[in-house]
């Protein structure tokens, strides 16, 4: 290896003569003993990817020395120093120090060969470009395993990916345990698969999963946003609780997919004691500032045929069914604020809010296409992107061909590398609402983490680059070629990936 072909591309890297060279895991020293130990231990566990375990043991060899500097430019800044005595990584944070730590895993990962390691000799100094770098998976179409939740997130980490968008309900499961709600686990947990003979599947995640999750997360440097998607997507919830929809029922905890009629009834005072208990579970388990509330593919026949909702309407004096939404974000997004948190919605939570406008600090994820986003931030909302026609879509299929598995559209690896969340109607103003990006993997057709995998990467990994580097050191090309070197690490840890062309 003459490059080291890292993603996301470094912003500078500066070749140096020589090799570091070493045939046993490197001893890892700082300054004070205290020092970043969280990320020593959880690069520790790492390297052993990228070291048989033959070569555990043995004498020291090598070392990598972590320095915590008072002059980082950003709080994931980091200097990694690579000489043929030794490896010097300094970073202000713990991380910018993990950050690092990250990319001399993928070093050492694609340098080590027969049982020695060797890496060429350079100075690399890094900050990303957004500080919103997010993954989203929807567990509620497919019930993953926590095992293989941070499997991925270990994965993604690799890629200085920060926030795991945790898609916990929706018409096809509830996966959140809330005490005062039993139901929602007991009944809205399960659906039945009618194609599959009438099998039951589902499940959610425990207290003590969801907090095992969020420390996993954590020492990885990765903030867990978690979604309950109100009001629509809520078969899960109305199942449970019929009464909180605007027929009654029957309701069933679907096993189709698609956008379903029935939302929780505006009209109904009974959602938001609902409403109140999910958000103080969240709280209690998330300890990220924001939550993200859905708001999604809201079919507004039911609200306008009901007379509680009819009724609701016209107390509030609006005129369209459709408004409700904006009085329903705007009140739970304050429940959220007294509870210390921010709220964030797929972009429809900009559309009719009539005379309840979207409370300012509210963040708005675009999905639709990169127009929610260019309002949201014209409107002075801080915003992520994740346009469904840029690459952020990794249900779809990677190429258009028959026997690729995926849905609805195609979303090249091409594509996804030339996401820019800032786009070009955007003035300086609202450019400096973006927070970042996202890839998004809806569930519906995969049962298997296996081909989660496969739709994931590598197309995490140029959306990664997309929202850590520059904007001017875009190059397909150069991607490509780094790509080739980094699929082989992300062989090591066995992950399963497309392999076709890029576009
Ligand atoms: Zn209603």
């Amino acid at each position: 290896m003459n490059e080291y072909s890292i993603v996301p591309q470094p912003l500078a890297i500066q070749y140096l003569p020589g090799f570091f060279r070493c045939s046993a895991l490197p001893a890892i020293k700082t300054p004070e003993k205290s020092a970043f130990q969280g990320e020593i231990q959880v690069f520790t566990d790492q390297l052993k990817d990228a070291w048989s375990a033959a070569h555990n043991s043995g004498g020291n060899d090598g070392e990598i020395r972590l320095l915590k500097t008072e002059t980082a430019s950003a709080e994931e800044y980091y200097r990694l120093e690579i000489l043929p005595e030794g490896i010097t990584l300094a970073a202000g944070t713990g991380a910018g120090i993990y950050r690092g730590l990250q990319v001399l895993r993928q070093l050492f990962l694609s340098g080590y060969e027969a049982g020695s390691l060797s890496v060429p000799c350079g100075v690399i100094e890094d900050r990303p470009r957004f500080p919103w770098r997010g993954f989203m998976l929807d567990c509620s179409r497919y019930f993953y395993s926590v095992g293989f939740i941070k499997k991925l997130l270990d994965a993604l980490s690799l890629h200085h990916v920060n926030v795991f968008h945790w898609h916990l309900s929706d018409d096809q499961g509830w996966r959140l345990p809330v005490e005062s709600y039993p139901l929602l686990t007991e009944i809205g947990s399960k659906r039945r698969e009618h194609r599959l003979w009438d099998e039951f599947s589902g499940g959610f995640y425990t207290k003590t999963e969801i907090k095992e999750v969020v420390s996993f997360a954590a020492a990885r440097h990765i903030e867990v946003v978690p979604e309950i998607d109100l009001p629509g997507h809520a078969s899960a919830i109305l199942a449970a609780y019929p009464g909180l929809g605007c027929t009654g029922g029957p309701y069933r905890v679907e096993d189709r997919f698609g956008i379903f009629e029935d939302a929780l009834c505006a009209g109904n005072d009974g959602i938001f004691p609902l409403a109140e208990a999910v958000f103080d579970t969240l709280a209690e388990l998330f300890p990220s500032r924001y939550v993200h509330i859905g708001g999604d593919e809201v079919l507004f026949n039911r609200w306008a045929e009901c007379p509680k909702c009819r009724k609701r309407l016209s107390e509030l004096g609006l005129s369209e069914p459709a408004q409700l939404q904006g009085w329903f974000t705007a009140r739970i997004a304050e429940m959220l604020k007294q509870r210390g948190k921010t709220a964030i919605g797929w972009d429809e939570i900009l559309d009719s809010i009539g005379k309840f406008p979207l409370p300012k600090d509210t963040v708005v994820q675009s999905w639709r296409d990169e127009e929610g986003g260019n309002r949201a931030a014209a409107l002075g909302h801080r915003v992520i992107m994740s346009p469904q026609n840029k690459g952020c879509y990794l249900d779809y299929k990677h190429i258009d061909q028959a026997e690729e598995p995926g849905r609805l559209r195609i979303g090249t690896v091409v594509q996804a590398y030339s996401l820019d969340p800032v786009t070009p109607t955007m003035d300086k103003t609202a450019a400096s609402l973006v927070l970042g990006g996202q890839g998004n993997l809806w569930s519906e057709i995969i049962y298997a983490g296996r081909i989660a995998e496969y739709m994931i990467f590598p197309r995490i990994c140029a959306i990664a680059e997309a929202l850590w580097s520059e904007k001017n050191s875009r190059d397909p090309a150069n991607f490509a070629r780094r790509l080739k070197v980094h699929q082989r690490r992300l062989d090591k840890l066995d992950l399963l990936q497309y392999r076709g062309p890029l576009d």
